[in-house]
């Protein structure tokens, strides 16, 4: 099948596929003997502490060619899954269209780390910490079925994730972060201007934020990720909104209910009262032990409507 002859050690078979279609086929065969790695950060300290054995056969994505490129395309840009944590940090476009997605990643781990962790382990992991910021960008992600490349919302591989009988299926190959109509205009005239559909021109103001909150300042693992986007009319109505939370184990989630509730709201304190207590009441943290449920909801809560009430000047 086209694929090279596994290196041998010890335990276990390294197999270095070159098609997404291989990579699918070894996983085929070897099933819950195998797992597919691309960086192996994760994975290794998984191993290391003992919450996963060491599979006979390791299914090593990095040989799949064409996952380690960056490009813009006609919808948005592509990051191959296989690309670096580093390397995604300082490509100048994703910083300058995504930023929040840079800033997450900056949050990640040690630049040791981010040399061999891919973004695409990120992701697949479920509970990596750039997945707030992807949500919040509408990200897409590029899959392989054993048949095609298939696309499909970063919300319903996340979804996937949830059930274990296809939570194995799953072969990442890339990431789009589509352009939306405002980051179009912006990158073609980097103004705070946007074309309202309408024959007329409108002020409008876009705003976004990342934070990450752990038990440190930095090389910290998360307790809660959240991230913010939005854009809000000059009259203070909201007319766009993202919100994403994530952080330690938590499975991310956008708080989609939420953002249809406040969508053509004017921002004011009793828009706050209602982000703040709804925020409360949505997000289903896991707690651990270095921090209860309700601690998460509530700093979750604090930065979201934080970064509101500055978006908003109140
Ligand atoms: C010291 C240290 C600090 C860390 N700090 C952070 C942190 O602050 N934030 C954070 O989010 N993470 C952190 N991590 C975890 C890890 O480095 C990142 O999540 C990293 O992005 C994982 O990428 P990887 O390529 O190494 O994934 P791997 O370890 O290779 O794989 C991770 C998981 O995803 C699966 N997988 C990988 N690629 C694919 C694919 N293309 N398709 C399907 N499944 C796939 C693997 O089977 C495995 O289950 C840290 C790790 C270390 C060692």
């Amino acid at each position: 099948m086209g694929m090279n002859v596994p290196e041998t050690m010890a335990s276990p078979l390294v197999w270095h596929p070159q098609t997404a279609a291989d990579a699918w086929q070894l996983k085929q065969n070897y099933a819950t003997d195998s797992v597919y790695i691309s960086g192996g950060t994760l994975l290794r300290t998984h191993w290391e502490a003992g919450i996963a054995a060491l599979p006979k056969h390791l299914i090593d994505l990095s040989t799949v060619r064409g996952l380690k490129e960056i490009r813009v395309g006609e919808t948005g840009l592509l990051i191959g899954g296989q690309m670096s944590l580093q390397a995604c940090r300082t490509n100048a476009f994703l910083q300058r269209h995504f930023p929040m997605v840079s800033e997450a990643i900056r949050t990640i781990a040690a630049p040791s780390v981010r040399h061999l962790a891919t973004i695409g382990g990120n992701v697949a992991s479920n509970i990596g910490d750039s997945v707030p910021a992807l949500l919040a960008y509408d990200a897409e992600l590029l899959w392989y079925d054993g048949n095609a490349e298939q696309q499909l919302p970063l919300t319903e591989w996340l979804h996937i994730a949830s059930v274990p009988s296809l939570a194995n299926e799953r072969l990442l190959l890339s990431l789009l972060l589509p352009f939306k109509e405002t980051e179009e205009q912006a990158a073609r005239d980097d103004a705070d201007v946007v074309f309202d559909g309408k024959d007329s021109i409108s002020k409008m103001k876009r705003f976004g934020a990342y934070h990450k909150v752990g038990r440190r300042e930095a090389f910290t693992p998360s307790v809660v990720t959240a991230a913010i986007k939005g854009t809000l009319a000059d009259d203070g109505v909201l007319q766009e909104i993202r919100i994403a939370l994530g952080g330690g184990q938590t499975v991310p989630q956008r708080l989609d209910q939420l953002e249809k509730e406040i969508v053509g709201a004017l921002v004011d304190g009793q828009l706050l009262q209602h982000v703040y207590d709804r925020i409360l009441q949505l997000y289903d943290p896991r707690e651990d032990l270095f921090a209860s449920a309700a601690y998460r909801r509530t700093t979750a809560a604090n930065i979201i409507v934080a970064e509101l009430w500055k978006a908003a000047r109140l």
